[in-house]
């Protein structure tokens, strides 16, 4: 078998590797890159994005969006490449006309298959390797040079090399979860966090959820995990399985898988109304009084919907045919009690193949500024193998440009 030697070659040609290798060959043409990917195909995940839609980014782009063990580190690269600057390179260097919705961006076509296109244009325009259908099995260093092995048999020889292979979730897009043990001997078992998902259905004991099964509401749900209460808002959905989905339970789920794996109960709270106890139970008192004959289940459907009414007032003890007249004051207080802070314990959550983000990989901590592996000059780490999630809305990605931003602009620095 043939070995080939590079400058650099990059291990996943997902967001963060097809990002990196651009960003070398824009600043440093000529530069001898390959970029490595187990599938036949690049960008795999990055085509599921956003519905297919690739949210890009986010303009407030701020730290309480981000999980990570190194919060300094995580602001001081989000503040050297934002958000800004990531539309600016696919605009200005891609050619990928952008829009937004609010905060949240979007190529302009809203076709993830767009973004994939323009960079794997504009990597192999300038000279990329790219060798696909061939997945990476050990890295090992020599002196100043980094030899990898593939699943062929065939060896790279690089003076840098890149670990861009995203999480554990997912897996059919080709991230395994490899980077653990591709790095080892080249990091210490401290140097990482074992994977977990994020983004995530959480799951409750209680099987009674599945009787309201295909629902999707607007709420606020509020997560109490022992430590701290985190609120959220947005359409709730139950799944068939009786699980809790939508966007604001993803954005809770990171904080509360992290409860369960350390064997705490964490609690939500949902508030099926979107308002305030007091002002629900003024609500319903108003609609008592509108429609003393009518059944609960009647004459409170005008404010939530009867499915989960229904629900509601069985779980609290009422039949839904009893006549509003029939109510009394705390009968109300309670009845709105539970109508906006209706509790559920979590006991469980969704396996990888259902988490659109991992948390956990390599520590943060143990890589400089230049995502480059503190232990192992040469090494670098970018985009979620790194132990950084942030919630839905374009953080995850806007990660993968930042790290793959960097860690192209130290490579560039030191080759
Ligand atoms: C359904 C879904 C929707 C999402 N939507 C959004 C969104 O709208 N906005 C957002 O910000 N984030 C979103 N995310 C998260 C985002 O896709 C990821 O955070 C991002 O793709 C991570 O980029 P990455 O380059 O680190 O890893 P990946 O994109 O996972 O790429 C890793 C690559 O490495 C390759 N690889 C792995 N191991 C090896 C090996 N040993 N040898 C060779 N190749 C290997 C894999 O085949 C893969 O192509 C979504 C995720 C999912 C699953």
């Amino acid at each position: 078998m043939s070995t080939s030697r590079y400058n650099c070659t990059i291990i996943g040609a997902g967001a963060s590797g097809l990002f990196t290798a651009a960003r070398i060959l824009l600043q440093r043409p000529g530069t001898k890159v390959a970029l490595i990917d187990s599938n036949p195909r690049c960008g795999k995940k990055l085509m599921l994005t956003g519905s297919g839609r690739c949210n890009f980014t986010n303009s407030d782009l701020r730290l309480s969006a981000y999980n990570t063990d190194d919060p300094a580190k995580l602001s001081r690269a989000l503040d050297r490449f934002g958000s800004s600057d990531a539309i600016d390179f696919f605009e200005n260097v891609l050619g990928v006309l952008t829009t937004n919705k609010g905060d949240l961006y979007y190529p302009a076509t809203f076709r993830a298959g767009t973004v994939v296109d323009a960079l794997r244009f504009f990597v192999e325009e300038h000279g990329c390797q790219m060798i696909n259908g061939n997945k990476v099995k050990e890295i090992h260093k020599d002196k100043d040079l980094f030899e990898l092995v593939l699943d062929d048999g065939s060896k790279l020889l690089s003076e840098k090399t890149v670990v861009a292979t995203g999480g554990f979730t997912y897996p059919k897009t080709g991230s395994e979860g490899d980077v653990k043990y591709l790095m080892t001997g080249l990091l210490s078992y401290k140097d990482f966090i074992d994977f977990s998902c994020s983004l995530v259905p959480l799951y409750s004991d209680d099987q009674s959820l599945k009787t309201i099964a295909g629902i999707r509401i607007p709420a606020t749900v509020t997560l109490d995990d022992g430590k701290e209460q985190t609120e959220a808002s947005g359409e709730l959905q139950i799944t068939k399985e009786g699980g809790l989905s939508g966007i604001c339970i993803f954005d809770l789920s990171g904080r509360a898988v992290r409860a369960v794996d350390s064997g705490i109960e964490p609690v939500i709270y949902i508030n099926f109304c979107n308002a305030e106890p007091g002002e629900c139970c003024l609500m319903a008192a108003v609609r008592a009084k509108m429609f003393p004959e009518r059944s609960l289940s009647a004459a409170f459907s005008g404010i939530i919907q009867r499915t989960v009414l229904d629900y509601i007032l069985k779980k609290t003890g009422y039949k839904c045919n009893m006549p509003a007249k029939d109510l009394s004051y705390d009968d109300l207080v309670r009845i709105a009690d539970a109508l906006t802070s209706f509790p559920v314990k979590i006991s469980s959550y969704g396996k990888p193949a259902d988490a659109q983000v991992s948390q956990g990989g390599v520590k943060l901590s143990s890589l400089d500024e230049s995502m480059q592996v503190k232990k192992t000059e040469g090494l670098y780490v970018v985009g979620e193998a790194v132990n950084v999630d942030g919630i839905c809305g374009g953080y995850n990605l806007q990660w993968a440009w930042t790290s793959a931003a960097l860690c192209a602009d130290g490579i560039i620095g030191e080759l």
